[in-house]
């Protein structure tokens, strides 16, 4: 099942809900449809345990590797 937000990319205005980081991740929650914004590294932390709760999993952590300069973690 797709969902219109998921062709939305995430960009710098994207926060992670967790820490404040730019999110690479974007998944949306089955039960209430909500959304909720990622960095890759809590996107890993919370990945086992709310993905099988989430009709939708968005990840262009992917991304993070095109940009050597940006410190990831
Ligand atoms: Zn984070």
């Amino acid at each position: 099942m797709t969902t219109a937000v998921a062709d939305r990319t995430l960009n710098a205005a994207d926060r992670c809900d967790r820490c404040g980081a730019q999110a690479y991740v974007r998944v949306v929650l089955e039960s209430s449809g909500g959304e909720l914004l990622f960095c890759g590294h809590h996107a890993r932390a919370v990945e086992a345990t709310l993905r099988p709760m989430t009709s939708d999993w968005h990840d262009e952590t992917e991304r993070l590797n095109e940009k050597a300069a940006v410190p990831v973690d």
